[in-house]
């Protein structure tokens, strides 16, 4: 690598955060922490500046600012500490840095990230409601800013291993016949659908391979986290509804595959654990030592795949509906379902409700053409109200 990398990680507390910042202690003469933001975790957060000496520091509310930016004084601390919306558009944007790290759960990652992408950096992008709610815009202001994008969802950052490099018109001119998507089928894999209808919060909290946020582990349950991934394939990698098939592979050593017009298939295989895509991204085109051990083959044993049940999981299929229709669809099932997903959380409502209401939502909403962030914008603040309002109804 040339020289070194100065990187903004948004969303620093989380757990692509945490596993961020273990990958760059590895490599202290290639990274430097630029900023690290959080929501309102101040505990955390000081704990990383205390260890990472960032020249910023920011936390979504103001309150929290003001907690940290005490503590990090009385430890003689030079962290400058920021709040809202603006300073965590001013960490991705600023013209030190090299590398953002978008990594906040959910829509509020969405303005960080498209700062990073007019800015021209270099982003490696966890938040995949970026290209869910507003991939279009998203994708232009990469573009326009001339920004390198590096997914680190473990399945498009196996995907993007193992597809070729050069800009081609289509997926076609790359000789690639389709993307094969995997899922783990979540931990309700084998319920019937009887027994999802009693599914109780902490056992959607329970993946059976993957150590994650809460919002993606309630997503990978209902399996709408693949649905999200199908969106976020098709805007990062240009291909059709057609050309995304989704095959649940249970033991999540396979990430992703891809299949080209002349019948071999790539994939790429590693242990379920972030600090690999999260490497490749930090590192690329460069290989970094990530820290994840091995994988045992002997030890698995065996791959199986089969095709996911989507009347038993209808957040998929509204996924792929929403891909179909295009325009402000995929915005308005995406606030929908973060509604839907808080409030299951809270206990508001059922497992089974989740798709219910998003459904539900996306029914009554009207679907149109977008040209423009303010109206993808209008269409999430009028589906969470909708939303809220089935919740409402349900209680
Ligand atoms: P997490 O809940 O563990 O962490 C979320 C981070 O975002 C925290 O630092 C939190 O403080 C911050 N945050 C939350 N709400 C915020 C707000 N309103 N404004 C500013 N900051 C806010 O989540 P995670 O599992 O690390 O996931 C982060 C993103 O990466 C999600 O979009 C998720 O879909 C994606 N992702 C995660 C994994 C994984 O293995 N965890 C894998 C693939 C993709
Ligand atoms: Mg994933």
């Amino acid at each position: 690598m040339p020289k070194l990398q100065q990187v903004t990680i948004l969303g620093a507390t989380g757990t692509i955060g945490v596993n961020t910042l273990d990958v760059i202690s590895q490599h202290p003469h290639s990274f430097e922490v630029f900023a690290l933001t959080a929501n309102q975790n101040v505990d955390v957060l000081f704990n990383q500046c205390q260890k990472f000496n960032p020249r910023y520091a920011v936390t979504l509310e103001e309150q929290a600012a003001d907690q940290l930016s005490a503590k990090l004084k009385k430890a003689g601390s030079a962290t400058e500490v920021l709040s809202g919306m603006a300073a965590l558009e001013f960490v991705s944007a600023h013209e030190k840095v090299d590398a953002v790290m978008a990594a906040i759960v959910g829509s509020a990652g969405l303005n960080p990230s498209i700062a990073a992408a007019k800015a021209g950096k270099r982003i490696l992008l966890a938040n995949k409601e970026t290209l869910v709610m507003a991939g279009s815009i998203f994708m232009h202001a990469v573009e326009e800013g001339g920004a390198t994008l590096l997914p680190i969802d473990s399945e498009h950052n196996a995907i993007f291993q193992v597809m070729p490099h050069e800009k081609r018109a289509s997926l076609n001119d790359s000789g690639v016949k389709k993307i094969l998507l995997t899922a783990s089928g979540g931990p309700f894999r084998k319920s019937s659908a009887e027994e999802l209808k009693r599914v109780t919060v902490k056992q959607a909290l329970n993946h059976p391979n993957w150590v994650m946020g809460p919002k993606i582990t309630i997503d990978s349950a209902t399996l709408m986290n693949k649905g999200l991934e199908v969106i976020e394939a098709h805007w990062l990698f240009n291909a059709s509804a057609e050309q995304i098939e989704v095959v649940v592979h249970p033991q999540s050593v396979i990430h992703s595959m891809v299949e080209y017009v002349d019948g071999s298939v790539l994939a790429q295989l590693s242990n379920p654990d972030m600090r690999t895509p999260i490497a490749y991204a930090l590192g690329y085109p460069e290989r970094l030592q990530s820290g994840v051990s091995s994988l045992d083959l002997f030890k698995i044993g065996r791959l199986d795949f089969e095709a996911p049940d989507t009347d038993k999981f209808p957040c998929l299929r509204l996924a792929f509906d929403a891909l179909k229709a295009g325009g402000n669809a995929a915005a308005i099932m995406n606030a929908a379902n973060e509604v839907a997903v808080e409030a299951f959380i809270k206990e508001k409502i059922g497992f089974t409700d989740i798709p219910a209401l998003i459904e539900s939502v996306m029914e009554s909403s009207q679907i149109k053409a977008v040209s423009d962030l303010e109206m993808l914008i209008v269409a999430d603040k009028e589906a969470r109200i909708a939303a809220k309002a089935w919740v409402k109804r349900a209680a």
